[in-house]
This record gives C-alpha cells, structure tokens and sequence, in this order.
C-alpha cells in the first residue's frame, strides 16, 4: 500500500516496522461538546484505513486519545456550574454514540489525559532533565530552538516561523517560539494536579507524546489527524518525542483535508457550524460515513445539502442492490449454472479495482466506484433471475467490500420492515389479488409516502426503502 506522508511530500510505500502489529495513533477530540462534522472526517478516514489493514489480513493498534483537560472544558463547567470530569465523561459517552452511528470502531485503547497524569509528568521532567525544558514561576516550557528539526513536518524554517511569533503581554517564556509543557494553576478553583513545579496541568502537545510512547512505543508507524493539527499541535509532539527517545517519532504522517460547508469556512462565529449529532436528524450515519469517503481524504470536502442528498442516492443504489439479492436468496433455489460460476469468478475484477483504489493512498472515492461498477454487474447478472447459491456468492462480495468501507453495516436500513408496513403490503397483494386496482394503488402511493417503492418481480413483491 501507498501513503502520502507529509513528512516527506510523497508517496511512499508502506513498510510497517513490525509486521505482526501495525501502530496508529489519531488525534482524538477534545471531549467538551459534540463533535462536529469537521472532527468526524479523521475519524471515519482513519477507522476506513484500519478497517483496509485489516482486511488485508494486518493486526492494528490503534490509539485514540481523549483530551479530557483543557480550558473549553474547564470553561463549560464553570458555565455549567459542574466539575470539569463531569462534562468530559459526559462528552466521551456521547463520542462513542455518535462514532458508533457512523460505524467508526471503538480504539484498541481510548487513553485520556486525566489517567496518564503521572506518565505526563514523568515526560516533561525528562525533557527538563535534557535541557530541552525549563521551568518559570510553575510554568514549564518547550525551548523550541534547542530541536534542531523543529519544522520539518510542517516544511517551514525557524527563521519564518520567528518572524510569525511574538510573546504575549504576560507570558512567562524566553522566546516566543517555546510553547508550554506545563501550566501552573491561575485559580483556586481550576482542576490540577501535584507536580515537581507545583499545582497545575499539561499543555495540549506533551498529551498526545506522551500517550502515544506509553501505548505504542518511542516509534510508531502512522500518526494521523486533521490538517488543521499539523502545525503546531503536531510539529511540537515531533519535537517533545523526538528530543526525548532521541529517535523518530512516526515514520509516516497522514492528514485529512478541511471540510468548508456551501464552499465556507466552518465556523462557530458564522453559524454554519454542524454537530454530528444534528445531521445525524436528518440524515443515517452511513449517509455522513459515504459522504465523507466519497471524496478523497486529501482532498478539500463541501457539506451542502445537494452532496448530502448525493451521499444519500449513493448509499440507497448499495443498499437497494443488497436488499434485491436477500430478496433472490430468501425466493430463489438451486446451485449456480456454469454460466453463473463464470460470472462471479469475473467480479474478481472489481474486488481487485477496489483493492488498487484503497492501495493508492486510501482512495475511497475510486473504491466506491468500484463498487458501483460490481453492483452494476450484479444487477445486469440477476435481471432474469438466479439461481440462490448465485445470489449468495454475489451478496458475499458486495459485503465483503462495503464493510472495509463501513457502508451497509446497518441491519434494520434495508432488512427490518415494520409490521405496519408489511401489513399495507400483504394487503396489497390481496387487493390485486381480488383485481382491486384502486385500493391496490391507493396503498402503493400510501408507502410511496412513506419513502418505500415496491417492486413486483417474478419473485414476488419487493420492498425497497428510500
Ligand atoms: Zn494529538
């Protein structure tokens, strides 16, 4: 498999440096709301490349941390008038029901902030003990300088990064480049912890050092996250990792594209700003999960209406040809024709596509067409029938490549119908039978409403959901 790694500008192969088990670390989200449809982007990207490696037969571990101390968080609870472990354990159940809606699996291991405390601290007291730190009034900063490498993730220079930087009225730094490891405790009433430079917390970046070396080791094989993350969040973790292990810190970078909503910047200040959990009233969370594949992760993605609704057609033709080939197994009889075993042996075809697609850097927008291009092969094959061990064989495949997608894992989507529901269409069925026209067309409109069509095949009657 390809990867495009920001630390090198290309294409590379992908050599996992133990083959037995492949290291991923993702940023996670900073548990104080819902996460919106920006975050999700890593995170169902990120899910869809495990799921890719595991598919090809790797073993992943993968880390998602959550940032379950921070000044959002310490914020909303003084709104709220709680503890701030309060609102982070309340967001991080809420992260896993809205993952679990867009079929993101669950991280080998969730670390948070609040349970590597003592790891924390251990961290940037060795980078202290190196000099690369130093410690004012209970603070402790980052010397950035002393890392020689620092800017080559982002690919700037440490001359145009200083002409950007500039010390804040109150900030206790010696240059303006250091960022802070350690913060020491401004009121009584914020949480903190016990440390050699007295009561206080850790800085964003040493979190994600520190929890990635913990679970994973000194060098790991992916570290992935938004765009947005690469600098500083990610040049500092290279810079804390690598001053402290004296090796490299990840051997391949992946980062995700921006998603601007109708072509603008998403932003709180400009109201177009969407929580998972909103959209997810409108919309499944596979929709969400097709929509986010549909493009290349690298790429810039637009959330309109007009895409959603695109996502949406896109998933109903996946779902549509899946519930057409329960509908053949559950009606149809009998072992495949020669004809038919040759026909199923092609569709290797478009597994292979798919397999090209996701090998060249995750490229789930080809691996989708590919998909589109079996489904169309499937319906051409079962136009006039087939027999039931065909419909199997091809429902097989049509699974075994939405899963690595994550698409088409909802059950109740295309296999439940409600009581209800069936009882309009038996009573349908009836209707026709009695030469009823009327009645019969008058509940076919009624389900027509109600987003289902129907579909009478050789078979008997089909139920299709929008
Ligand atoms: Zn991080």
């Amino acid at each position: 498999m390809k990867i495009y790694n920001t630390l090198t500008r290309k294409k590379e192969e992908f050599v996992p440096i133990d083959k037995n088990e492949i290291k991923i670390y993702v940023c996670g989200p900073t548990v104080y709301n819902y996460f919106h449809i920006g975050n999700a982007r890593p995170f169902v990207v990120f899910d869809t490349l495990r799921k890719y490696l595991e598919y090809r037969g790797e073993n992943v571990k993968f880390v998602q941390n959550f940032t379950d101390v921070d000044d959002k968080i310490i914020n909303k609870a003084r709104e709220e008038g709680v503890a701030a472990g309060e609102v982070s354990e309340k967001y991080i159940e809420e992260y896993y029901k809205d993952a679990a809606a867009l079929n993101v699996k669950k991280a080998s291991v969730h670390p948070k902030v609040t349970e590597n405390m003592d790891q924390i601290i251990a961290f940037v007291k060795d980078l202290v003990d190196l000099g690369y730190a130093y410690e004012v009034d209970g603070d402790v900063y980052y010397s950035t300088r002393k890392f020689k490498d620092y800017g080559k993730l982002s690919g700037q220079n440490i001359e145009d990064l200083e002409s950007g930087a500039r010390i804040e009225v109150g900030d206790k730094k010696k240059d303006p480049l250091d960022f802070a490891l350690w913060k020491a405790r401004k009121t009584d009433d914020e949480i903190a912890w016990e440390s050699p430079w007295g009561m206080g917390r850790p800085g964003w970046h040493i979190e994600c050092s520190t929890m990635s070396k913990r679970y994973l080791g000194d060098t790991i094989d992916i570290h992935a996250g938004g765009q947005d993350l690469t600098f500083p969040h990610h040049e500092n973790e290279v810079a804390q990792s690598e001053a402290h292990s004296g090796k490299q810190f990840a051997n391949y970078w992946m980062h995700n594209g921006y998603i601007t909503i109708d072509n603008e910047k998403m932003s709180k200040s400009k109201g177009n700003f969407f929580t998972v959990r909103d959209i997810l009233k409108d919309y499944d969370g596979e929709v969400i999960r097709f929509f986010l594949l549909s493009g290349h992760y690298r790429n810039p993605i637009n959330f309109s209406d007009t895409l959603m609704e695109q996502a949406k057609n896109g998933l109903a033709r996946m779902q549509n040809a899946k519930s057409n080939l329960k509908h053949l197994i559950s009606t149809c009889e009998g072992a495949m024709t020669e004809e038919e075993k040759k026909t199923i042996e092609g569709f290797d075809k478009y597994r292979q596509e798919f397999i090209t697609a996701m090998d060249d850097d995750l490229n789930t927008a080809d691996a989708i067409s590919a998909v589109f291009e079996l489904i169309t092969a499937i319906n051409t094959a079962v136009k006039d029938g087939a027999s039931k061990e065909f419909a199997e064989k091809a429902l097989e495949i049509l699974m075994e490549l939405t899963a690595v997608l994550g698409l088409l894992q909802h059950d109740e989507e295309e296999g439940g119908i409600d009581d209800d529901i069936q009882a309009l269409v038996d009573e349908r069925q009836e209707a026709r039978k009695n030469k009823n026209f009327a009645r019969a067309d008058e509940i076919r409109d009624m389900l027509k409403e109600r987003g289902i069509t129907l579909k009478d095949t050789p078979q008997g009657v089909q139920i299709i959901k929008e």
